[in-house]
């Protein structure tokens, strides 16, 4: 039986998501905010979507949100990802715009709209942001 390689891992030195991963590093959940306008800008960007400031900064928020919804994929295209497994898409509490995914193994059984809290899981060195429900 064919070992499992480990899971890839995201790149933590795009100018536009680094502060992300550096947060999630201390293990804090972010979002890119515009110190002008107080919009959040999701997906990152190097200036505000809503009034052109390139004055952004990453804030924290609570790292809990609701399911906005789930696939449970069947067919495997990694080798790294064994099936069943779950991707999440969570709604953060405080800004219900911004949705973050996740991965989860199996199929566990979820309902949308359910509570879930942020967690985080060190993968080769880079400290990633999952959801499991609360
Ligand atoms: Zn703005």
């Amino acid at each position: 039986m064919a070992q499992t390689p480990p899971r890839p891992t995201p790149c933590t030195t795009d100018p536009d998501t680094a502060g992300f991963w550096a947060a999630a590093q201390q293990e804090q959940l972010v979002v890119l905010t515009c110190r002008q306008c107080r919009s959040v800008v999701h997906l990152p960007r190097p200036r505000c979507t809503q009034c052109g400031s390139e004055e952004m900064e990453w804030t924290v928020v609570s790292g809990r949100g609701h399911l906005y919804s789930h696939t449970v994929v069947y067919h495997q295209i990694h080798p790294a990802f064994p099936v069943p497994y779950t991707v999440v898409l969570v709604s953060l509490e405080e800004y219900p715009e911004v949705r973050y995914t996740g991965y989860l193994p199996g199929a566990p059984d979820l309902v949308a709209g359910v509570a879930m809290n942020v967690f985080f899981e060190s993968l080769d060195g880079v400290s990633l942001p999952n959801w499991r429900s609360a």
